[in-house]
């Protein structure tokens, strides 16, 4: 029997010199105000327990873990046909390059880069009449609460982003974005400014774990093949350039966002989020990573 919540204490215990340590991501005006020296880390198991440390309630932007809760959504709406928009292998480039799209031809490499997320935004856009609303009510269905868009960061990154609307221009110029770009980007900006505490996302993620079933209402979100891909894609694509060595180092499914959260996936035992808002060169929050190493050395868990 593990006992999540010694673990999680000893992690914080450790950790807590370093908190603060990395950069908060700079090139989203409202991110760069969040102060660094934040942390917080939480549990929720497949049967249901539930356990915090540090600032696990404290909300935060969910940024590019929101790319799971697109991907889901669009999976219950579509199915396999997702994958003729986006592809399933790594790109090994970083989260918001253009490089790789080019030479295949506006075909993004997987849906947890940005030019992947955006799409699946495209395909939310022609699946839905309201897209943003639906991926509200994903988010709410998985986590049990209420939750909101944070306009404040959905409007800072709309007017700083120039990286994602050039993505979603090039795409269209291919033929890959059905949708007017700037209702694509619209659907992008804001499920990434989605605010929800490391609780709230430990709880929304759980469903990872459980086979596709939310494990505190019983609600089937996926089918257990669904789960099971979803999870094999961020082992291979959740934390993008870094995706081999958090293969390497935490060796469990994985998705970083920009604000500095972590989400980890042991398949049938629990989800794990972690979060501080420095981050290192790939976009990965440092203690976060630190924390995950430590928590899973201690708890004893990985899927090989
Ligand atoms: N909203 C961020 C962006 O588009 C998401 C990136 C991330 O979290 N890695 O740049």
């Amino acid at each position: 029997m593990i006992d999540c919540q010694a673990a999680l204490d000893a992690v914080y215990a450790e950790i807590r010199p370093q908190i603060g340590d990395g950069k908060v991501a700079d090139y989203i005006p409202a991110l760069a105000r969040v102060p660094a020296a934040q942390f917080g880390m939480a549990v929720c198991t497949v049967d249901g327990q539930q356990y915090g440390v540090g600032a696990a309630a404290t909300p935060f932007s969910i940024q590019s873990l929101s790319k799971v809760l697109g991907l889901t959504l669009a999976l219950q709406q579509i199915g396999a046909a997702v994958w003729d928009q986006v592809g399933r292998e790594p790109s090994g480039d970083p989260f918001n390059s253009l490089i790789q799209l080019e030479h295949e031809h506006g075909k993004p490499r997987n849906p947890f880069i940005n030019a992947g997320a955006i799409g699946v935004a495209d395909l939310l856009c022609s699946a839905f009449a309201d897209p943003r609303q639906a991926l509200l009510q994903l988010a709410q269905r998985l986590c049990g609460d209420a939750v909101a868009f944070d306009a404040e960061v959905a409007a800072s990154e709309r007017q700083a982003g120039f990286r994602n609307a050039a993505l979603a221009n090039f795409m269209k110029s291919f033929g890959r974005i059905g949708n007017d770009v700037d209702a694509v980007l619209d659907v992008y900006f804001h499920q990434c400014a989605l605010a929800l505490s490391c609780t709230q996302l430990a709880r929304a993620f759980a469903y990872l774990a459980n086979k596709g079933v939310q494990p505190l209402s019983g609600d089937t979100i996926v089918t257990p093949r669904q789960a099971r891909r979803v999870n094999a894609l961020m082992l291979t694509c959740g934390t993008y350039d870094a995706a081999g060595e958090f293969a390497f180092l935490i060796g469990l499914p994985c998705k970083s966002g920009v604000g500095g959260g972590i989400v980890a996936i042991v398949p049938e035992q629990m989800a794990i989020c972690v979060w501080s808002p420095g981050l290192d060169d790939t976009g990965n929050s440092v203690v976060g990573r630190r924390a995950l190493e430590l928590f899973v050395t201690q708890i004893g868990v990985s899927v090989f």
